[in-house]
């Protein structure tokens, strides 16, 4: 039994998902590929209780991502999406200088 109230949104999925992607996923745009409602991953409901990471298009629920971490491998399926869009014109990541 599931009410409304029981997701977070994308930002909750953050810290799983940093250790597979190098950049902040957050900020990316996915498409659904149910209804192909293009949104922010930030905008996806999110839902931690279950044995991994499950997010959901804001517009229809149809599953975008799952993640799950199961013995030191973790298990990324990302079928429920068309693509997944990162903007790089922001890239903050810089090379250090040698010293
Ligand atoms: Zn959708």
């Amino acid at each position: 039994m599931s009410s409304d109230n029981d997701y977070l949104d994308g930002n909750a999925a953050a810290g799983e998902l940093s250790s597979i992607f190098a950049t902040d996923i957050t900020a990316a745009e996915g498409q659904c590929a149910n209804c192909g409602a293009t949104k922010r991953f930030a905008e996806a409901h999110v839902y931690m209780q279950t044995p991994g990471v499950v997010a959901r298009c804001a517009a229809c629920e149809h599953v975008l991502l799952r993640v799950v971490n199961v013995r030191h491998r973790i298990f990324l399926d990302v079928r429920g999406m068309t693509f997944l869009s990162f903007d790089t014109s922001q890239d903050r990541r810089t090379v250090q200088a040698a010293s």
